[in-house]
């Protein structure tokens, strides 16, 4: 039997993901050499703090600061620190030394991605990122592999634990968004600082991600048009409810053709993070907890769903040795590093560019005509009304009566919505516009 070459591999980080990768590489070493062609040895792993208690038990003499030296002497690099600096200037220097690098640092992709991804092409190695999108669940290599023969048309993606653990405790015990924040903080689903998840921006900088790999064409944070769930209200979850829809966060990327006023007739991709109505039935709506899933959209394949643990350090580390195989199986038998596609050339459109159903919440006066003046209202303005409800209450105090009105739209321009929902402000028997929601899937 031939003897396997040994491929020396540096990992950068040693947190919830580089302890389970280390794990996995010095427990399961017998059983990857086979499937790779060649023995990964773990070289040494980078670390801020020499002393800190690991979650795994770890030979000392494989800890140091210097993860430049570390990954000067490596064939593979694994980066599993986060942030963007030192990150950035060790996937480059790896890149520069001939080394592949797997990572799952979606922040740096989505700040620097393109710049990173152009070093990697020049120097014929690969860069590889599985776990930055939906941490476990494989769905980057289907997007860029297994449907490179087809065209992609729809992504829409739950890729952030925390917010869909969020409205699905708020969806199934009637909570207030900061009372399921502090359940999901209590849990340890959200951090002491939610931002980065409640105000959408990880599931952005995912969408990126996202909408470059489907549509071939490099996509940045800027090209993402993003709204948190912070001003989602117990009352818009039931309100929802009662109209048969649940709220999700999602992460959308899907080609168009604009109708906003400066972009009209253009091909192009909307990219977009925003809380959204889907119907109870549709696959994504039964996403429960931290869960997350990405439902694709393609011409020949039809509708594909990619469900599973979206977080978590032995689900991520999963996906980070998935690559890290797959890259050293390249080294093993040659051939440069997996270009990859960017030979689309879409624009990435405005938001306004885009069409959906809405969902509005009207706070209106009970007086007769009221509804046939909201209803001549939207048709003045080109959108048209696909479910109106009406739900009368009384104030126990004054006596005075009020209605609810929910308004489902068929699709419509961004524009001619914000224009309906400003002019039905002004009407007279309007007391608030209680919530403005997107809807999809309908
Ligand atoms: P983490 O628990 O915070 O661990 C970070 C590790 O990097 C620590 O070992 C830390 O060293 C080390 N580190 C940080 N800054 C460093 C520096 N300047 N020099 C040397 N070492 C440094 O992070 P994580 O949760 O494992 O996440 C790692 C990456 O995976 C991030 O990019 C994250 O976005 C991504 N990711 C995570 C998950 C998840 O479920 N956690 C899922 C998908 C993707 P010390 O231990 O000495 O402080």
């Amino acid at each position: 039997m031939t003897e396997l070459r040994t491929l020396k591999v540096a990992l950068l980080g040693c947190g919830n993901v580089g302890a389970q990768v280390a794990r996995i590489l010095i427990d399961d070493a017998g059983t990857l050499a086979p499937r790779t062609g060649a023995r990964l040895e773990l070289a040494g792993i980078a670390v801020r703090n020499l002393d800190a208690e690991r979650d795994v038990d770890l030979p000392r003499d494989l800890f140091t600061t210097d993860g430049e030296t570390l990954v000067k002497e490596a064939d593979l690099v694994i980066e599993l620190m986060g942030g963007i600096e030192p990150a950035r200037s060790l996937i480059l220097s790896a890149i520069q030394n001939g080394a592949s690098v797997v990572t799952g640092n979606k922040a740096l992709l989505a700040a620097d991605g393109p710049a990173l991804y152009e070093e990697a092409d020049k120097a014929g190695v690969e860069l590889s990122y599985e776990a930055a999108v939906a941490g476990a669940i494989p769905i980057l290599r289907p997007i860029r592999d297994s449907l490179s023969g087809d065209r992609i048309t729809r992504v829409l993606g739950i890729v952030n634990g925390t917010t869909n653990f969020i409205l699905d405790q708020m969806d199934s015990t009637g909570a207030q968004f900061a009372d399921a924040l502090a359940e999901a903080q209590r849990l340890g689903y959200a951090e002491a600082d939610p931002t980065a998840d409640v105000e959408g921006h990880d599931a952005a900088a995912k969408a990126a991600i996202l909408a470059s790999l489907s549509f071939h064409t490099r996509f940045d944070l800027e090209n993402v048009y993003c709204e948190g769930i912070t001003r989602v209200s117990a009352a818009d979850i039931a309100a929802a409810k009662e109209a048969g829809f649940v709220i999700k966060l999602l992460a959308i990327a899907e080609k168009i053709t604009a109708t906003g006023t400066e972009t009209a007739g253009n091909e192009g991709v909307s990219v977009r993070v925003h809380p959204t109505l889907l119907p109870r039935e549709h696959p994504l709506a039964a996403v429960r907890g931290a869960f997350n899933a990405v439902f694709v959209e393609a011409e020949n394949a039809g509708e594909l769903m990619f469900y599973g643990q979206g977080a978590g350090g032995t689900p991520t580390a999963s996906a980070v040795l998935g690559d890290l195989v797959s890259a050293a199986r390249r080294i093993v038998l040659g051939g440069p590093g997996r270009i990859e596609s960017t030979t689309g050339h879409v624009p990435a459109l405005p938001i306004d560019a885009a069409t959906t159903s809405y969902y509005i919440g009207l706070d209106v006066a009970d007086q007769p005509g009221v509804l046939a003046k909201i209803a001549q209202l939207f048709a003045e303005h080109g959108v048209s009304i696909e479910i109106m409800r009406q739900t009368i209450h009384r104030d126990a105090d004054s006596n005075v009566e009020s209605a609810e009105l929910r308004i489902v739209t068929h699709r419509a321009s961004e524009a001619a919505l914000a224009a309906t929902v400003e002019a039905v402000k002004a009407l007279d028997v309007i007391n608030s516009v209680t919530s403005v929601l997107r809807v999809e899937g309908a």
